[in-house]
This record gives structure tokens, C-alpha cells and sequence, in this order.
């Protein structure tokens, strides 16, 4: 039957990261992520499969965020029984993320379904639990780096260091195939070259098919090194002292939030910035540091004596809710770093709720967020956000420091791709948003790919890969088609129509809203 890899995640947009390679022998997936961002996005989450999940014969991670493992439990959920394959890191950092990612969909239904009990709707199921995933863990199987492992009949894998996060991974894999086998090379997450805790993204070259993240594909940052960075932030934390409000940072529960309590350990420590209280307010982060100082001595680049990481009279873990409620009583002088990164869950939104009306605090945010997503709207500068029912002034100071992203520019994708040639078939661009992959696609031509090679697979496109020699493609697509057509005018307008019809006064005027719209469609 050939070789054939389908993109049922991550392909025009960031997250919900899954791709399916289907062989004579069976299929597996390489990750399995939660979409975030939009209502219309996240609602993806709940639908079925486009694939049958007893079918699926194994599962390859390349790295713990959520939205690349997150619908794991929904996977054997709904009848895979079978092994995910991780690096020892990954499964370290997913034996509590998973449990308290089901945690998360518990008690949202919950919430959902007190609404749907009062409007006389019926009960919703979450899409996992909290047991789905502990149950899940038993079948996560570690892995070292650079070793070649066989995870069913006619497939053989390796992992190799990604500079994303702790364990991530990009994915080597060699399908055999009646035509020869297949090799191909999934980037998964890529980290920045300049970055504590990681050495620099590395992977062998030639393979007849890539597939590569472009997060940052449009972006290019002003190089900084470490210690540049560590100087943007202290410019940061004395500003929003100097303001007079709390500093709230609201950061991704894994490496991010572990990188800054590095360097605002290292900026106390070379008394740069007082030693103001620094408040963890999250559980999940709270773990995820205890696993990097276990992983300490295989970190990189860390300005600290391995037994200071991490260790500062000045910071304060949070565990309990009475505990996190207490700090909503300081107004002033605190440094809040709370998950979720991009706001749409966790602690960090009682903290935004207590302090963006306040002119004198700041927000600072440090990482990506995506279209959709609260922090996404307090970033573009929208006045007002509705929060727990309410509407909320937003009158703090928003900053941003482009460069704690755990991810590569676009000068950095280029230059891992460049490494990894000659490929022979195909170069995938996935996990981004239209426009940056579309400007990682005209550098890498410019940087000597073959412009024929490069493909931007939209959400559920399939392709059938041949060893070496790739067949001619029949859904060969015009550039400027590339660009924008019409599927991305229909996605928008989907994307933007729930938000549109949520901000009208009720319902008359929703309704009223959907009549002029139909009324426009031709017979
Ligand atoms: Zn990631």
C-alpha cells in the first residue's frame, strides 16, 4: 500500500500536534496534542478521531507539552492499548502533567455541566480524567537519546536532542516499504541555540521526507545571548518595581517558569534586583522543577552552583489554594509567575483578575500566545476582558521579551533544515500559523531547497511518501493559492464568527446576526 502521512494536527496552526503514518504493516501516531486557543479550535478536543484508535499500533513522542501529548488518555480512552515511546525525561515530566491535565478537563465539565443542569441540557463527559491518565502512565516506555529502538514490525526509531524542553526530542524513523525504506526525520519542537538547561537542536542528514515546526517561522530575533536576556529581564523587573504594582508573569508550567527562577536566582545573586518575594503559584510548575533539579546534571549553561538551583530565600512555592488566595491581598512589590501561559487556565487568572485594573502593576509576558487566547487579547491591547463572568479594566502595564521563547527563529529553522539535506521527497511545515510558515517557506527556497519540495499540509491533508524518488503530485497547488485561498478566508470567518456572536448583547441579536448571514448564501 505504500507510505502514507496524514497531518491531523499542528498543520496551519500550533497546537493539537498529531501526525498519522500509515504503512503495509499497521499505523502509528508521532504525538497526539491537545488543540488550544479559539472555542472553535479547543472543540476539536472532543469530536472523535479522524482515525481509529485501536488501529493505531503505537504512539512516538517527541516532547511532554500538552499540546503535543495532551489527548493521550482521550487516545486509549476511546481503545488504543498499546505502548508510547518517550525519551526518560518526557515520562518523568508526563507522570503528573497528564493527571493534572485530566484534572483540568474534570473540573471544567464539571463547571459545564452545573450550566447545562440549570439551562436543562443534558450532562457532558469530560474528554479524559485524572485516572485515565494515571492508568495511561503504566504504558509509557523511556527511552535514551541516539539509540535505535524497533516499536512494532517494520519500524525502527530514535530520538535526538530538540533544545526545546527537558527531554524533547526530534523523531529519526526508518518504515520499511515493498518500494525500500522510508526515512524521515519529524523535527517535533525546536529549541533556540542560545538557551540555559539545553544544548543546541541536533539530528543526522539526508532523508527523503522532513517535517518541521515554524512557530517562529516570520520571526526573527535580535540575537541575545544568555546573559543578554538575563539583562532584558532585570530592565523588566526594575521597571515594574519602579511602577509601584506587582509583577505578574504568566508562564508555561515546564522550562519556561524553571528559566526565569534561574535567572531571577542569578540577577538576586548579583544583587541586580532586590530580593523581592518571588511567588511559584503553581503546583505543575512545582513538580516541574523538583524533576529539573533531579535532571540537574545533565543541564547546561546554568550560572549557579547545581545545589543553589532553584534554592532562594526569596522564593516562595505555593501549593495551596488558601495560600495562593492570600497573595491577591499584596498590591505591591511581588513577583507573580503562575501558569497557564496563555491565560486561559490555571492560577495566573485570579492574579490577572486582582491586578490588571491596577495602573501600577504589570503583566510580562514571555511566551507565545496563541490567536484566541486571554493572554493573545491583553497583548494586542484590548481595554476590557470578561474574566470569571465579569469585565475586567485592563489598565496595567502589558511588556514583552521576545526572547525566552523555547522555540528557534526563523534564521535558526532555516539553518536546521540546511543541516538535515539532502532531502530527497518532501519538507513539511507544520506547527504554525499561515503566515510565519509561508515566510519560513520563500527563506528555506532562497536558502537552496527545491521550491517543489516544500509543502504546507492543511488540517487532515494526506500524502503518500515513496522512498528517494518522490511520485508526481497531483494536488499541486498555485503559489499564490499558497498564500491565501479560500480555506483560510472560511477558517477565519469560523474562527471569528463564535467570538462575534459571544460579544452581541443576546441572543435576539445573535440570531438576528445569522439571519442576515444565511440571507446573503446563494440557492
Ligand atoms: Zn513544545
Amino acid at each position: 500500500m505504500g507510505v502514507r502521512l496524514n497531518f491531523y494536527g499542528g498543520a496551519g496552526m500550533v497546537t493539537g500536534s498529531c501526525f498519522q503514518i500509515e504503512h503495509g504493516r499497521g499505523g502509528f501516531l508521532v504525538d497526539c496534542g491537545m488543540f488550544q486557543g479559539t472555542k472553535t479550535v479547543r472543540e476539536l478536543n472532543y469530536g472523535v478521531f479522524p482515525f481509529q484508535p485501536a488501529a493505531i499500533d503505537f504512539v512516538l513522542l517527541t516532547h511532554a507539552h500538552i499540546d503535543h501529548s495532551g489527548l493521550l488518555p482521550k487516545l486509549s480512552r476511546r481503545g488504543f492499548e498499546r505502548t508510547i515511546h518517550a525519551t526518560a525525561p518526557t515520562v518523568d515530566l508526563l507522570s503528573f502533567m497528564l493527571p493534572d491535565s485530566g484534572h483540568i478537563q474534570e473540573s471544567e465539565v464539571e463547571r459545564l455541566n452545573r450550566r447545562n443542569r440549570r439551562r436543562g441540557r443534558p450532562p457532558v463527559e469530560p474528554i479524559y480524567t485524572r485516572k485515565d491518565a494515571e492508568d495511561l502512565m503504566r504504558r509509557i516506555e523511556g527511552h535514551a537519546y541516539e539509540r535505535w529502538f524497533e516499536p512494532g514490525p517494520g519500524v525502527r526509531a530514535r530520538f535526538w536532542n530538540a533544545g526545546h524542553i527537558l527531554g524533547s526530542a526530534s523523531i529519526e524513523v526508518r518504515v520499511d516499504d515493498d518500494g525500500g525504506p522510508v526515512h524521515l526525520l519529524f523535527s517535533g519542537d525546536l529549541g533556540p541555540d542560545e538557551k540555559v538547561f539545553h544544548l543546541e537542536p541536533d539530528a543526522p542528514a539526508g532523508f527523503d521526507y522532513l517535517v518541521c515546526e515554524s512557530t517562529y517561522g516570520d520571526r526573527d530575533r535580535a540575537d541575545a545571548t544568555v546573559e543578554e536576556r538575563r539583562r532584558a529581564l532585570c530592565r523588566e523587573i526594575n521597571n515594574a518595581l519602579a511602577a509601584g504594582g506587582n509583577l505578574l508573569i504568566p508562564a508555561f508550567a515546564v522550562e519556561r517558569t524553571q528559566e526565569l527562577l534561574h535567572d531571577i536566582g542569578v540577577l538576586m545573586a548579583e544583587r541586580q534586583i532586590k530580593g523581592v518575594p518571588v511567588f511559584l503559584d503553581s503546583p505543575l510548575a512545582n513538580n516541574a522543577t523538583q524533576v529539573f533539579a533531579r535532571h540537574a546534571a545533565a543541564l547546561e549553561d546554568i550560572a549557579l552552583d547545581e545545589s543553589e538551583l532553584f534554592r532562594n530565600p526569596s522564593f516562595r512555592f505555593v501549593e495551596s489554594v488558601e495560600e495562593s488566595k492570600s497573595i491577591n491581598r499584596i498590591t505591591a512589590g511581588a513577583i507573580i509567575i503562575a501558569a497557564s501561559g496563555m491565560c486561559e487556565a490555571g492560577r495566573i487568572r485570579h492574579h490577572l483578575k486582582s491586578n490588571l485594573w491596577r495602573t501600577k502593576a504589570t503583566v510580562l509576558f514571555v511566551g507565545y500566545q496563541a490567536p484566541g487566547t486571554l493572554g493573545r487579547l491583553i497583548l494586542d491591547g484590548e481595554k476590557t476582558v470578561r474574566m470569571f463572568g465579569e469585565e475586567i479594566a485592563v489598565k496595567a502595564r502589558i511588556r514583552q521579551i521576545g526572547n525566552y521563547s523555547a522555540h528557534a527563529d526563523q534564521k535558526e529553522l532555516v539553518a536546521w533544515v540546511v543541516e538535515r539535506l539532502p532531502v530527497r521527497g518532501g519538507i513539511f511545515l507544520t506547527h504554525g500559523e499561515d503566515e510565519a510558515r509561508e515566510a519560513l517557506r520563500l527563506q528555506l527556497i532562497e536558502a537552496g531547497c527545491d521550491r517543489s519540495l516544500v509543502h504546507l499540509p492543511k488540517l487532515d491533508d494526506g500524502f503518500d511518501l515513496v522512498a528517494a524518488a518522490p511520485a508526481p503530485r497531483k494536488e499541486r497547488i498555485s503559489d499564490s493559492e499558497i498564500v491565501r485561498d479560500w480555506h483560510n478566508d472560511y477558517a477565519l470567518l469560523l474562527l471569528e464568527l463564535p467570538r462575534r456572536l459571544e460579544a452581541l448583547p443576546d441572543d435576539r441579536a445573535r440570531r438576528a446576526l445569522l439571519r442576515r448571514l444565511h440571507a446573503e448564501l446563494p440557492e
